[in-house]
């Protein structure tokens, strides 16, 4: 079909690179982004292969990975500190400050012509294309693009929303200094990704870049002591005993002003568009994040929509060819990152089990790697 006219409305992982697709095949973008500057919330983000193809692509895979750091393997702990399982991280083997991506796109979205559009708010899409915002401004486009995170009113107004499911557990994620002798130590042993489980709680922590380290502390929506922000470590110390030191480091050198528990939310969607619409990332498929793919999901199906609107004729077999396309791996996604999550509900001596029978069961570890083992649409090998 012949490039036109796209309104993107978040400024996410997904909508920065729908735009940038789009604007590099010769569409006129604007993308509406609420917040008043490329910002977000920073936390570390697992850059696996799949987003690092899509990076490459964009020619911002250096940029990206010089603010990140280098992992060399993954050790799930348990109570005690017992190391279950290593494992090389072949399948993510960077963690990257999100804040850090988000600019690195935004940088390129305005490089490749796209019109960024910060503090504004949209507050209507209608299926023929017409927009407005919350300071009264309508926009008309031949193209818009729901990207604007799992919380989307405007996702739960077009009428594609089958399932919205608030699971039974979530996380608070925040960032603390690396001390000297931990970083002198990486460079001798190699820098691990430390994954904790024990009763229904879970620690993953990891260096994010060279001076600091990314913490997720997850739990049941139940557990009101662990869900706390600021943390207190002796709760937390009563499933980790062996953490107890770096719970009270976390406690105390935190920014805790700015962290929030959030639960995980699945979404599905009838379809993935309707009309002039196309809905992608969180919006149209958010997933609990055990298996780190929410935001290469969201990249992944804002690149393949510009590929698909680029080879089809029209809209609409252009829309359809889309998720024909890019629907399979990621409803194939959010069901295992689910059943990789339910570790956190078994009782202990099963969790051992569940965690080992990745390394055991070859097959396993093939389904919960199969979108990090993805070429994605349009990062072909040349
Ligand atoms: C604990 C946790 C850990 C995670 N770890 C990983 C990981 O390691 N790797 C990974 O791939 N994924 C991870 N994810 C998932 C990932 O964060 C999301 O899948 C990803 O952010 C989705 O991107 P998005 O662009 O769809 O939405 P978002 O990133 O939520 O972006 C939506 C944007 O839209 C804007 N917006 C909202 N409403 C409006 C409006 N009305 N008008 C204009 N703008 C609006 C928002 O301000 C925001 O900037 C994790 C998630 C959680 C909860």
């Amino acid at each position: 079909m012949k490039p036109g006219t796209a309104e993107i409305i978040g400024g996410g992982f997904g909508g920065l690179v729908a735009a940038i697709a789009l604007a590099r095949r010769h569409w006129t973008v604007r993308l509406h982004e609420r917040r008043e500057a490329v910002d977000s919330e920073g936390y570390g983000i697992a850059v696996q292969r799949n987003m690092a193809a899509i990076f490459e692509t964009f020619g911002v895979l250096e940029e990206v990975l010089a603010g990140g750091a280098r992992l060399d393997r993954r050790d799930s702990l348990d109570r005690h500190g017992r190391v279950l399982m290593s494992r090389p991280t072949e399948r993510s083997p960077y963690r990257v400050d999100r804040r850090h991506i988000v600019q690195v796109l935004a940088e390129e979205a305005r490089h490749a012509g796209v019109d960024l559009c910060f503090g504004s708010t949209v507050t209507e899409a209608q299926p023929d294309g017409r927009l407005m915002t919350a300071d009264g401004q309508a926009f008309s486009a031949d193209l818009v693009v729901i990207a604007n995170g799992v919380n989307s009113a405007l996702r739960d107004e077009s009428g594609l929303l089958t399932k919205r499911r608030l699971e039974r557990d979530g996380a608070v994620r925040i960032a603390i200094p690396r001390l000297p002798d931990e970083i002198a130590s990486a460079a001798i042993d190699g820098t691990p990704m430390i994954e904790a489980w024990a009763d229904n709680r879970r620690v993953l922590y990891c260096p994010v870049d060279s001076g600091r380290f990314y913490v997720l502390l997850g739990s049941l929506a139940e557990d009101t002591e662990a869900r706390a922000t600021t943390i207190d470590p002796s709760v937390w110390s009563r499933s980790f005993p062996t953490l107890r030191h770096f719970f009270n480091r976390v406690a105390t050198e935190a920014d805790w002003t700015q962290a929030r528990w959030a639960q995980y939310q699945t979404v599905t969607l009838r379809r993935w568009s309707t009309q002039k619409i196309a809905i992608l990332g969180d919006a149209a498929h958010a997933m609990p994040p055990y298996l780190a793919q929410g935001a290469g999901h969201a990249m992944m199906n804002g690149l393949g929509l510009a590929v698909a609107l680029d080879a089809a004729p029209d809209l609409a077999s252009g829309l359809a060819r889309w998720e024909q396309r890019e629907r399979p791996l990621t409803d194939h996604t959010q069901r295992w990152t689910r059943l990789y999550g339910n570790t956190l509900f078994l009782p202990d001596p099963l969790k051992k089990l569940a965690i080992q029978a990745e390394q055991r069961i070859p097959w396993l570890a093939r389904q919960y790697a199969r979108a990090a083992n993805h070429l994605p649409t349009g990062c072909e090998k040349t």
